[in-house]
């Protein structure tokens, strides 16, 4: 259907943050990069505060000159997020409670051990007929709302952390059943280089035009998003390979873990089921992040033979049999205790690997030579074990630490398994 294709787009970012200068507009920056790889025309750019009447006076305006508008912000759980409220109106559609984003809200606070405030269900209210595209990077899912006359409107969230993987995961794929061209993409997953270390080892591929190669941040990772655009998909495919190789043979190529996969513990959980091989955990500052992430994947009860987190030292003794000698001559952040927590993990366990984590999470804690963000990872195997100490900065929050020495350790895992096979 011929006014169902999106040719022309405004972005409007909403939030008085932007406005008084608190906060630089690096969402509108991201989106137009991102539609022109697309092939949609990025016409306006605007900043609105969080001012009901303004943001619709805006998105009224917007949606009369271009088939495709983009909010950014405003879809928190505060009174000053307002987005979707006025959108609604704009719309004539009434909002009512999503369950399943209701569930999924209950289920994050959960995760995070925070109690959820009432205010928190806002972020599950949704009007009528929306498309709700699920958040894995926060609360507040995203959406987007067709007019009868074909235009869209997609509203995501203020955090670029939330709004980039959205954006590619599910709002990309959700415009591209709207536009005519064949679009082809692929997705490089990257631990251990970091957004502009990537962005600056491959400056032709980013500057190309097509396919297109967009760095984005996923928590613990950086990822490169492949788009082809061509006439077929057979075209564009060979467009995307095309990038992917050169990618593949660049000084990126040794921290890509795994292309086109869902994410770390998926990749690891599929890598050892095809091996046949079983894996444990001895978690510490981690605190079993490692085993549950590994047994989120469906199917995991091949590969996943279990796993202990012994917190506290006497656990490492009592349950793992580690010596208090060596935790009181090499510290419980110390190499030799990660070693010895993951061959105890593969014993106690009967599993071929076994990985183990002993680390400072923070913000307290941690001394002069091991400071927060320093994680010892060790996996063991049968013909021994290795171990690595992570340095992330302590700058970083409690949660992230934890996160990000849980995705090193499976890639880590991952990447053995890769030279294992090579051997
Ligand atoms: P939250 O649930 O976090 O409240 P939200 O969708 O309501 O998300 P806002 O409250 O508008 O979004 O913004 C939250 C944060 O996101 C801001 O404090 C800022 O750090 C970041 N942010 C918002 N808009 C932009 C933007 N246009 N560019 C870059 N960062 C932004
Ligand atoms: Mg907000």
């Amino acid at each position: 259907m011929a006014d169902r294709i999106l040719h022309r787009a405004e972005i409007v970012a909403v939030g008085t943050e932007l406005l008084i200068g608190d906060i630089v507009n690096t969402n509108a920056a991201y989106l137009s990069r991102r539609l022109a790889a697309l092939g949609i025309g990025v016409y306006r750019q605007s900043v609105v505060g969080d001012n009901p009447e303004r943001l619709r006076e805006d998105l009224s305006l917007a949606l009369s000159r271009v088939d495709l508008v983009i909010t950014t912000g405003g879809l928190g759980p505060t009174t000053d997020d307002l987005t979707k409220e006025t959108a609604a109106a704009l719309f004539g559609r009434e909002m009512s409670l999503h369950a399943p984003s209701l569930a999924r809200i209950e289920e994050y606070f959960a995760a995070i051990g925070r109690p959820m405030t009432e205010n928190n269900r806002k972020q599950a209210m949704m009007p009528e007929g929306a498309v709700i595209f699920e958040n894995h990077y926060g609360t507040a899912p995203a959406l987007a709302l067709v007019r009868k006359d074909g235009k869209v409107l997609v509203m995501l969230p203020g955090p670029p952390r939330e709004m980039e993987p959205l954006f590619e995961e599910k709002v990309v794929p959700f415009l591209l059943t709207h536009t005519d061209a064949v679009l082809y993409s692929r997705n490089v997953h990257i631990v251990g280089m970091g957004e502009s270390a990537v962005a600056s080892a491959l400056p032709a591929l980013l500057d190309s035009e097509n396919p297109t190669v967009a760095p984005y941040c996923v928590p613990a990772e950086t990822r490169l998003r492949i788009t082809a655009r061509a006439d077929n998909e057979k075209d564009a495919a060979a467009l995307c390979d095309g990038a992917l190789a050169e990618i593949l043979k660049s000084p990126v190529a040794p921290f890509v873990y795994g292309v086109d996969v869902p994410n770390a513990e998926t990749a690891l959980v599929r890598a050892l089921t095809e091996k046949g091989l079983t894996i444990a955990t001895a978690e510490s500052c981690t605190g079993g992040l490692i085993a549950k992430r590994l047994t989120d994947v469906a199917g995991a009860s091949e590969a996943v033979a279990g796993g202990a987190v012994t917190y506290q030292t006497r656990e490492k003794v009592r349950i793992l049999g580690i010596s208090q000698d060596l935790i009181e001559r090499c510290g419980v952040v110390s190499e030799e205790v990660a070693r010895e927590m993951a061959r105890a993990a593969r014993e106690r366990f009967a599993a071929d690997l076994a990985l183990a984590t002993t680390g400072y999470a923070g913000p307290g804690g941690g001394t002069e030579k091991e400071p927060v963000g320093t994680v010892y990872i060790a996996l063991a195997h049968e013909k021994g074990t290795l171990c690595r100490r992570l340095s992330l900065s302590p700058l970083r929050d409690r949660d992230f630490i934890r996160f990000a020495a849980a995705t090193n350790a499976m890639v880590d895992t991952l990447r053995f398994l890769n030279t294992r096979a090579t051997r």
